[in-house]
């Protein structure tokens, strides 16, 4: 259904075109009225059309100046038929005026005249059915009965001729009107799902800010992006993607009717909802947050498609629309981003748009921009943390990358590690810190620093990239004996593991059999199993920082310590605790038979340098 919102424009348009044409028409009634010598009535008919033009001018600016909202531009509307049907009815006057005297050319004029107000009308009133039946009917009627009052044969058959004239323009108004709307609801409607579309909702929702500015009542936002809906199209073909964005559209459309809330298909999977209006900003978000989990449960309850049963999540960013002040993008954009931290938090989940949120964000997108040119402007480096057995002698050291960033200062690797993994960009740096530290090994075994182990982060979209095996082979002949090769340790984490434990068995044997090893890393934190301990050619496990931390406080007597130091026994491995800080913790570790020991306590990460100083 097409409403009278998209042809506000339309009319406002057509206001001043009328005028110029009724003005400029009207003041040759005024020379007709010298010609004819009766001056006068032609005068005060011109006069009244001056005054009902002005009636329509102020019309006009009224639409121009005033930020009007959808109850206002109804009223404006209204106003706008009231002056067009007085304003065509000023001719039929006229027309009226002229076929009472005697002059037949007068007659003639009135006629011809009366046609064309008729032909106006039809054009310019087209959008309003109703109006344009009414007009068009006080237009063309009189003109019939005139021929009829005539009375001879010629004049009835013109009577019946302005007739047919009569439906011969109503027929062309409704067509046109039909294709206006037409074309008018493709214009605002998403082809696909018969939603509303982007620049309708952008339309929708800076009439919902007017309205808020005037109200000061509260709306939500919510944007709505569905889960792995490309793996979808990937993997069942576009035409199962194109009939389950339908069904959920369809899903949207019957929960929105049900709050009174308006569904609109942005593009893509996203969608976009706004609320009606509520009293209060902490109703307004309660409702918010309610509707947000109702419809999360709709979407992902299943579908039958073609003989397909598919589920689908989806992630969802609210926004309130509480400050009239900003524009209908900032509260798109507010959504989004709390849509996109929905997604980072593992998506299927809700996420309120906060100040909080958006600092965060900031960063992280400025974090990640400046992270793109970290490694052309060097400041990417490498540091040295050392690892020591029971004795107090260094036997490696776990390499740990730094950034510093002229404009953010130091970046903590924690911060933008996760970053570069979700970007791509840890595959170039990763590569980086591969190339440096292998250098710096052999550089060391130049200098005659012998150790045992020498332990590298591997992230795990690194260890799954395609071309990661190939990439170490690569290195390792270019910087590495075989004998050095055998010095490396890989870190990686258990969420690796969560990936796919086959791909993962298949490289880590490929890497081993260059003589690399491999440690658990953060060992206890993540999906901990001891099944896939056993099916990992692992070397070594490495107990989290937090585990040792403990020590100190909620587990003094180290019972979590004591659990992993038997596993690691029991598989074979050697074991390793980070994040070593008190002499407690060192003395109860050794007690303990843990092989290495690596934190602050001992040393910090440091320099090439000053890890050569330390060793040599
Ligand atoms: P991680 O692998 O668990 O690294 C140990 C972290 O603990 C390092 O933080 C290290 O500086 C810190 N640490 C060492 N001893 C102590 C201690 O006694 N107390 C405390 N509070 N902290 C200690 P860093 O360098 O900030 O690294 C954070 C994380 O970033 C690492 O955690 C690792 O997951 C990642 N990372 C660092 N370098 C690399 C890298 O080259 N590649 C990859 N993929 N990830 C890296
Ligand atoms: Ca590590």
């Amino acid at each position: 259904m097409l409403d009278n919102m998209n042809f506000y424009n339309f009319m406002h348009k057509q206001i001043l075109i009328v005028i110029a044409l009724f003005i400029s028409t009207g003041a040759g009634y005024i020379y007709m009225g010298i010609l004819y010598s009766s001056f006068l009535p032609e005068l005060l008919w011109f006069i009244l059309l001056l005054g009902v033009s002005y009636w329509g001018y102020s019309l006009y600016r009224i639409y121009l100046n005033i930020n009007l909202n959808i109850q206002d531009k109804e009223n404006w509307l209204q106003d706008l038929r009231y002056f067009l049907f007085t304003y065509f009815s000023l001719w039929t006057i006229m027309f009226i005026m002229y076929t009472s005297r005697d002059s037949i050319e007068l007659h003639y004029i009135a006629i011809a005249t009366q046609l064309g107000v008729s032909v106006v009308s039809a054009t310019v009133l087209v959008s309003q059915k109703k109006l344009v039946i009414i007009t068009l009917a006080s237009l063309m009627l009189p003109l019939t009965i005139y021929f009829i009052i005539v009375g001879t044969f010629y004049s009835y058959l013109l009577a019946f001729f302005s007739v047919v004239l009569g439906g011969v323009l109503l027929y062309a108004a409704r067509n046109t009107f039909n294709y206006l709307v037409k074309s008018q609801y493709q214009a605002y409607h998403d082809y696909l799902t018969s939603l509303g579309n982007r620049r309708y909702f952008i339309e929708q929702l800076e009439d919902a800010i007017k309205v808020q500015k005037q109200d000061k009542r509260d709306i939500y936002l919510l944007l709505i992006d569905l889960d792995h809906f490309k793996t979808i199209n990937d993997s069942l073909g576009h035409d199962i993607g194109d009939i389950l964005l339908r069904e959920v559209a369809k899903r949207m459309h019957t929960l929105c009717k049900k709050y009174n809330n308006n569904v609109s298909r942005l593009g893509g999977d996203e969608f976009c909802i706004l609320s009606s209006s509520f009293q209060n900003k902490e109703d307004c978000l309660q409702s918010g947050v309610d509707f947000a989990k109702e419809l999360l449960e709709v979407i992902k309850q299943s579908y039958i498609i073609e003989g397909h049963h598919l589920y689908i999540s989806a992630s969802i960013g609210v926004s309130l629309i509480t400050n009239p002040q900003m524009k209908a993008s900032t509260f798109i954009k507010e959504a989004d981003i709390a849509m996109y931290e929905a997604k980072s938090q593992g998506r299927d989940g809700i996420m309120l748009f906060s100040e909080e949120l958006s600092t965060r964000v900031e960063r992280k997108l400025e974090v990640e921009r400046l992270l793109h040119f970290a490694l052309e402007n060097k400041e990417i480096s490498l540091v040295y943390q050392p690892q020591m057995n029971g004795k107090d002698e260094i036997i490696g050291c776990e390499v740990l990358v730094r950034w510093h960033n002229e404009q953010l200062g130091h970046v903590g690797p924690g911060e933008f590690i996760p970053i570069s993994e979700q970007t791509g960009l840890i595959i170039e740096l990763g590569h980086y810190i591969l190339e440096e530290s292998f250098k710096t090994l052999r550089e060391w075994e130049g200098k005659g620093i012998i150790l045992q182990q020498f332990s590298i982060n591997i992230s795990m979209r690194q260890l799954f990239h395609n071309t990661f095996v190939q990439e170490v082979e690569e290195l390792s002949s270019i910087y590495l004996t075989k004998e050095l090769c055998s010095k490396i340790v890989f870190e990686i984490t258990e969420t690796s593991v969560a990936e796919d434990i086959n791909q993962l068995i298949h490289n880590m044997n490929t890497l081993k059999s260059f003589g690399i090893r491999f440690s658990m890393d953060d060992f206890g934190t993540g999906y901990s199993s001891l099944s896939y301990l056993r099916q990992l050619p692992l070397n070594e496990l490495k107990i989290d920082r937090s585990f040792v931390c403990e020590l100190d406080s909620t587990s003094p007597d180290g019972s979590m310590i004591k659990t992993i130091l038997d596993i690691s026994r029991n598989l074979n491995l050697s074991t390793v605790a980070e994040g070593v800080e008190t002499l407690k913790q060192k003395e109860f570790l050794i007690e303990n038979n843990c092989d290495i020991l690596q934190g602050y306590y001992l040393a910090k990460p440091m320099k090439k340098e000053a890890f050569e100083k330390l060793v040599l």
